[in-house]
């Protein structure tokens, strides 16, 4: 073929492709951003400070934040503008499940609407007390609990729930059964267990280090864990989750940084679901991290009227790789008891899926997890590429669609290939 025709082809391919991402180019330019919002964030900050009577100084101290978390309807009326009727229904929901929000994260949420993320995420609604059904542990945590604060449920890895305190409580927590009325850290002689666990078990190479929220523990408290399950051989490395980098990256000090970067290698997932949540200060906080060598993954929950949406996930995942987090998980949530408004179908999630494989960067593209239940493990979900298959060939769907056929062979050993 002529060199003229060849790129001819391309430049008509090229075209074609332009038309694939037309929708969504369109589409992004609605999704509100908090990289774009930072004037009005900004300003949501100065009235938070002036309710909760505090200074620049104290915004900035994660202490401050977590001391001050907004728990009354009373000074949440005060930067949220809320019905009497939702006032009196936040009072009924918070007799049977608590909240809190960190000032921080109340200043990402825009005051006046009701549909905000934000707001969705982080205020109690009158739909919790509504499914009274649902089994509050539907996962059967307490049934894979061999010793201490332990969760055991994979042959290599575990567990190990530190603490039930956040800097905000998700209203679609998995684990709003241990959220109770009070902020509890795990007590040493339970820790001190469960580190024993490991120690006493060759095959434990992942520690995970969650709650509650690990970051929620002082330096101090997390560098005696840290440091000790370090010192066990056989552990390979030592993961943390938190949501502080969302919700709290005041608490990304540069006390935190030098301290974790002495036990590397450390993972540390968190929880961005909206692109609302990103924001020049949680870049911030993440640039820290990566800095002091940190490697970081974000495990996202697909949320109704929040992230159910195929260019939401994907300008989600894209945000995320310029604060150098790669997505790693979106999970279908779980059936838990005062969360069912939030539940999507498993198809919404094969339909995010389906368009960002190709779409996009295979960089952001997280695998979809659905929980089995009764703590069964994670169960990975994909739309179907392979659409037929018999002696010799499978068929198989590309991402445009397109059915291509292709040869395959069973393996052959390779001593006998090499052999003869
Ligand atoms: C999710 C989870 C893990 C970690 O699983 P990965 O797929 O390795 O990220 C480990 N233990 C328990 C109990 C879990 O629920």
């Amino acid at each position: 073929m002529e060199k003229h025709t060849k790129r001819q082809i391309s430049i008509e391919r090229a075209q074609e492709l332009k038309g694939r991402i037309e929708d969504f180019l369109e589409a992004k330019k609605e999704i509100p951003k908090g990289m774009d919002q930072e004037e009005e964030i900004l300003k949501r900050k100065h009235r938070i400070l002036e309710v909760l009577n505090g200074t620049e100084e104290d915004w900035e101290d994660y202490q401050w934040q977590l001391d001050h978390r907004i728990t009354d309807v009373e000074t949440l009326s005060k930067i949220i503008h809320l019905s009497e009727k939702e006032k009196q229904q936040i009072e009924r929901v918070e007799k049977k499940f608590r909240w809190a929000i960190s000032p921080y994260y109340l200043s990402l949420a825009d005051p006046e609407d009701k549909y905000d993320p934000i707001r969705l995420l982080s205020i109690p609604t009158y739909q919790e007390l509504e499914d009274i059904c649902r089994d509050l542990d539907p996962m059967g945590e307490e049934f894979t609990n061999p010793a201490g604060c332990i969760t055991r449920r994979y042959p290599d890895r575990l567990i190990i729930n530190v603490t039930n305190e956040c800097a905000m409580y998700c209203r679609h927590c998995q684990r709003r059964r241990n959220i109770g009325e009070q902020d509890v850290h795990r007590s040493q002689d339970l820790l001190q267990e469960s580190i024993d666990y490991v120690r006493e078990n060759e095959e434990i190479r992942d520690v995970l280090i969650t709650g509650g929220d690990a970051l929620c523990l002082s330096d101090q408290d997390l560098e005696w864990i840290i440091k000790q399950l370090k010192e066990i051989p056989h552990v390979d490395y030592i993961r943390l989750g938190s949501r502080t980098l969302v919700t709290m990256p005041q608490r990304i000090t540069d006390s935190l940084c030098s301290i974790l970067k002495k036990y590397h290698p450390i993972y540390i997932n968190t929880h961005f679901n909206h692109p609302m949540e990103i924001t020049r200060t949680s870049k911030a906080a993440c640039d820290k991290l990566a800095d002091s060598g940190i490697v970081l993954g974000n495990q996202a929950v697909l949320l109704n009227g929040i992230n159910n949406d195929k260019f939401v996930m994907r300008v989600l995942n894209h945000e995320l790789l310029k604060c150098r987090v790669r997505p790693y998980y979106i999970f279908h949530a779980k059936h838990v008891q005062g969360t069912s408004h939030f539940n999507t179908s498993i198809e919404d999630g094969i339909e995010i899926m389906e368009y960002l494989r190709g779409y996009t960067s295979g960089m952001a593209i997280p695998t979809f997890i659905v929980n089995a239940p009764k703590g069964q493990g994670k169960t990975p979900i994909f739309p179907n590429y392979i659409v037929s298959r018999g002696p010799g060939y499978v068929k198989l769907r590309t991402w445009e669609g397109k059915i291509v056929r292709y040869e395959d062979h069973q393996t052959k050993d390779i001593r006998e290939i090499l052999d003869t």
